[in-house]
C-alpha cells in the first residue's frame, strides 16, 4: 500500500444550519478537481436504494446515492455495486447521524480498505444528547471539524439545535421527525433550553 492508499475518517460536525453539508460537499468538489473518484451518500429512512441528492442550505446541491439507514458492512458491500466502492478513492456520508450502530464499523472497513472517508452529521439531538453513532465517529475519527452556528437568541456561536413547535421549545418526542410542522434554530449553551 502506497502513501496515497492509506486511509483516513474525517468527520464534520455541528448543530443545524452550520454548514456542514456546505463543507462535505465543497470537500467532494475539491477531491473530484484533484481528480479522485467520488462517491456520495445519504441515509433514507426507508430501506431503499436509490439516486437523489444532497442538498446544502446554500442551495449547492450534487447527486447521491441512498443508503438504507440501518447500513452495516455486510449489506453495504451487498447492495452497493462492487464496481462502484472498489473503483472509488473517497466515500462523503451526509446527516451520518441517522445511520444505525452498523455504520462506524462499515466506515472502518472503508478505511481499511485504504479510502478517504468523509462523514458529516449532527453531534446531538434535539433534547441536546449525543446523537446516533455520532459519539463513536468521532471518536474513531482521525480528523474533526466541530462547526458553529449563530445563537437566534444573542447571536453568539451556538453549539445546539433547538425543535420548536408554534415558536415554543419541545423537548419530547422521536429523534426522526419527517414532513412535521415544527423547525429548528441553533441555540447558544446559555440559550438552549433542555429536557
Ligand atoms: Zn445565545
Amino acid at each position: 500500500m502506497g502513501p496515497d492508499m492509506v486511509g483516513k475518517l474525517e468527520v464534520i460536525t455541528g448543530p443545524m444550519f452550520a454548514g456542514k453539508t456546505e463543507e462535505l460537499l465543497r470537500r467532494v468538489e475539491r477531491a473530484r478537481i484533484a481528480k479522485k473518484s467520488v462517491a456520495l451518500f445519504k441515509p433514507a429512512l426507508d430501506t431503499r436504494y436509490a439516486s437523489d441528492r444532497v442538498v446544502a442550505h446554500n442551495g449547492r446541491s450534487l447527486p447521491c446515492h441512498v443508503l438504507p439507514a440501518d447500513i452495516n458492512p455486510a449489506s453495504f458491500f451487498q447492495i452497493v455495486p462492487g464496481p462502484l466502492w472498489e473503483s472509488t478513492e473517497v466515500l462523503a456520508f451526509d446527516e451520518a447521524h441517522f445511520f444505525g450502530p452498523e455504520f462506524p464499523a462499515l466506515c472502518e472497513d472503508l478505511v481499511k480498505k485504504g479510502k478517504r472517508v468523509i462523514v458529516a452529521g449532527l453531534d446531538l439531538n434535539f433534547r441536546g444528547e449525543p446523537f446516533g453513532p455520532m459519539p463513536i465517529l468521532l471518536a474513531l475519527a482521525d480528523e474533526i471539524l466541530k462547526l458553529t452556528a449563530v445563537c437566534t437568541v444573542c447571536g453568539n456561536p451556538a453549539t445546539r439545535s433547538q425543535r420548536l413547535l408554534d415558536g415554543k421549545p419541545v423537548l419530547e418526542g422521536p429523534e426522526v421527525l419527517i414532513g412535521g410542522l415544527e423547525s429548528y434554530e441553533p441555540r447558544c449553551r446559555q440559550h438552549f433550553i433542555s429536557p
